[in-house]
């Protein structure tokens, strides 16, 4: 940071927005799937006192993530300030029109946007990224260059292939000091945690983003001994952090609700059942974004779908046959979805499906393998996974009636903190 100030920059900008130099070493943490109340309850149970001194001498407030509230648009939003209108990156995959192919979007030629860690390391800064699964890590660090000695990112699911080349760092496990994590585990975040910790101390970012995984939230919900557990990890790293006198802002990509029925079976609304029977067999494209190559502890299951439809079908009509389904919290067309969601008009079908708070949207249950979940489901995706908790351990100046989103992290960090 002394090398920017040298240079005689006070402020970074990146997408159209501006950043102050970090004061102190500064740290944004994506908390995945941190649905309001579990820190609250890690909290009353005695677990998590670094989370509550945070609390109570810096900051606690909600912000709105955006919709989808998936794990990839959301990380994409926090890292580059803005909306997926913005970066492009509006779920794990898409249904690309102009090929007529459904393509997964985590190769870094679907982003649009370049991230704050770019534009912080392009101007001078020394920066990290650690990320829990390896499907966000060339997203999240895109075009950094490790040939300066200013760049370290890498992913935890895959810190034992990390080289000075591709990473900036090599033998992370060493480094660490910690054994390969499974990639289903609470271990793959606690490797974030301590890998974080250790950057802080031997290699002093002025700015550094960490990302966990949500394997524990989508088993179990706030107050299990399961989720607990979880947090009072988290909370003795935030601890080190802190005493290493770093600004940290954690904020999370989304919630998370129980999305079953009373016998614990998933409780779904299957749309290509549903749009076979209205215009024909196989007429319909349903995209569940939620898709990718990580299924087993959700089944592909959310509370969001989008739906191309062959041009001549009526979609106002197919919209309106869709809000009368019980359990869809709103349905409308893709142009107005996008508006609304400020998501990119390419990447999103005719169609825009949301589902209600207990509720999943599935295509047809014969597409969708459930043996994997071994709890009752527990998935995100919609308007009731939309709220999340930004917690700091530096007091805030943030004006009085400001919204916040989850993507205002960096902002807060950098340029809200006293
Ligand atoms: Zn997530
Ligand atoms: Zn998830």
């Amino acid at each position: 940071m002394a090398a920017m100030a040298a240079q005689g920059l006070a402020k970074v900008d990146c997408n159209g927005r501006s950043y102050a130099l970090p004061k102190a070493p500064t740290v944004v943490i994506c908390l995945d799937g941190s649905e309001p109340g579990y820190i609250e309850r890690s909290i009353a149970d005695g677990r998590a006192p670094t989370f509550a001194r945070f609390m109570a001498e810096g900051a606690s407030l909600l912000a709105d993530c955006v919709i989808p509230s998936f794990t990839n648009p959301n990380n994409l939003s926090i890292i580059t300030g803005r909306p997926p209108a913005v970066h492009g990156i509006a779920g794990n995959f898409f249904y690309d029109r102009a090929t007529g192919s459904e393509v997964m979007m985590n190769d870094p030629k679907f982003l649009r946007a370049p991230t704050i860690l770019k534009a912080f390391h392009d101007a001078g800064a020394k920066v990290a990224m650690v990320t829990a699964k390896d499907k966000l890590r060339l997203l999240l660090s895109h075009g950094l260059d490790y040939a300066s000695g200013r760049a370290i990112a890498f992913s935890a699911e895959r810190a034992d292939g990390a080289t000075l080349k591709l990473n900036g760092i090599d033998d992370v496990m060493g480094f660490v000091g910690r054994p390969l994590p499974e990639v289903y585990s609470a271990a793959l975040s606690e490797f974030v945690f301590a890998a974080g910790v250790k950057l802080l101390a031997e290699h002093r970012p002025d700015l550094m983003y960490l990302s966990t995984t949500d394997y524990i939230q989508h088993k179990a919900g706030p107050g299990s001994r399961l989720a607990n557990d979880f947090y009072a990890m988290i909370d003795g790293y935030l601890a080190e952090l802190d005493a290493q006198g770093a600004i940290i802002v954690a904020t999370a990509d989304h919630g998370m609700n129980d999305k079953h029925r009373r016998d614990g079976e998933p409780d779904v609304i299957y749309l290509k059942s549903l749009f076979d029977s209205w215009i024909g067999k196989d007429r319909a494209r349903v995209i569940l974004p939620i898709t990718d190559p990580y299924v087993v502890h959700h089944g592909a299951l959310g509370s969001f779908a989008t739906v191309h439809v062959p041009a001549r079908e009526d979609v106002a009509e197919l919209v309106a046959r869709l809000k009368a389904v019980p359990g869809v919290e709103l349905a409308l067309p893709g142009a107005e979805a996008c508006q609304r969601f400020e998501l990119p008009a390419d990447r999103i079908g005719d169609i825009v499906v949301l589902s209600s708070r207990h509720k999943a949207l599935g295509t047809a249950p014969e597409l969708h393998d459930l043996t994997g979940l071994d709890a009752p489901l527990r998935s995100h995706g919609g308007i009731t996974e939309q709220r999340v908790p930004l917690i700091s351990n530096r007091r805030l100046s943030i004006s009085t009636g400001r919204s916040l989103r989850n993507f205002d992290a960096f902002d807060v960090a950098l340029n809200c903190v006293n």
